[in-house]
């Protein structure tokens, strides 16, 4: 059965899919983008993740590409039509296709892709079990992270960066020594007396609907949240540390930059987070 992806209308072959020249995406990274968790058949947290999407846009000045009520009936059909019961759905809308010129053009439309991805379960499981490794590196994004924009070069190379080191992840630390997230994931630690400590969701980090719903889990858990800032040498001491995003939900931190956060296994309290997620989320039959 061959992948198919939804672009600019219509659904087509995976390996057919493609955009224009002069997508301003493809030209300027003008675009933002969404990733949304399937699991067991569900989209999980589609209204927290189309309410961010509607901020994205409207930070960018992007119109939607068609209602909201549209998109999902897409995403839903993405999911379907690639028979995805657990993995991802992702979407993304750039200002559209325009002679290159930095400034907006007058006439574009809105380009919308959409793509499904299965992943094993058990295999990312598996990853949970082993725990993360993660480096860090000093930020050098601009200061709009709070835009889920397609622009991900720093992202990137720190990804790369991590890897090279055999980590996972990179944890981008702002100048005042405190830890701002992953290059894709939210950032998070245990402290000794049990409590949840996370940065505030301010303009320096992506607000994750993860880590927006994981307040909910703890929540449901009876766990304190803090949001403040965090060094790298209190994660480092603090009884767990994790890492939250929707394609990975919880993630337990083993190591930071070579260094064993606690003993170096992944943390009851990740672990419970993780095993509660599914059952909190808003779950959207696909
Ligand atoms: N922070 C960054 C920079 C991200 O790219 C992501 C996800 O892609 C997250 C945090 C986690 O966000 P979410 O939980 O919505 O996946």
């Amino acid at each position: 059965m061959p992948r198919i992806a939804y672009v600019n209308g219509r659904y087509v072959r995976h390996a057919d899919a493609v955009v224009h020249v002069e997508d301003r995406g493809y030209q300027f990274a003008d675009g933002v983008y969404e990733v949304c968790e399937v699991a067991r058949g569900f989209i999980v947290d589609m209204t927290r993740h189309l309410d961010r999407l509607n901020r994205s846009l409207g930070e960018l000045d992007i119109a939607w590409p068609m209602s909201r009520k549209a998109l999902e009936t897409v995403m839903r059909e993405v999911v379907r039509r690639n028979r995805v019961m657990n993995g991802m759905v992702y979407l993304q809308v750039t200002r559209g296709v325009a002679p290159r010129d930095h400034v907006f053009p007058v006439a574009a439309r809105p380009a919308v892709v959409i793509t499904a991805k299965r992943i094993d379960p058990a295999v990312v499981h598996k990853r949970a079990e082993g725990g993360l490794k993660v480096i860090t590196v000093p930020e050098n994004r601009w200061d709009r992270v709070d835009i889920k924009s397609i622009g991900l070069l720093p992202n990137v190379l720190a990804k790369q960066k991590a890897k090279v080191a055999g980590a996972h992840e990179a944890w981008f630390i702002d100048p005042d020594g405190t830890v701002k997230e992953g290059a894709s994931t939210n950032a998070w630690i245990v402290t000794m007396e049990g409590k949840l400590v996370t940065r505030p969701a301010d303009h320096g980090i992506l607000r994750g609907i993860t880590r927006t719903t994981l307040f909910d889990v703890a929540g449901k858990l009876g766990l304190e949240i803090e949001e403040r800032g965090f060094t790298v040498a209190e994660a480092k001491a603090a009884r767990e540390a994790f890492i939250t995003a929707a394609t990975t939900v919880v993630m337990p931190i083993v190591e930071i930059d070579g260094e064993s956060v606690a003993n170096g296994h992944p943390g009851s309290v990740a672990m419970s987070l993780r095993q509660a997620f599914f059952d909190v989320a808003e779950k959207t039959r696909a």
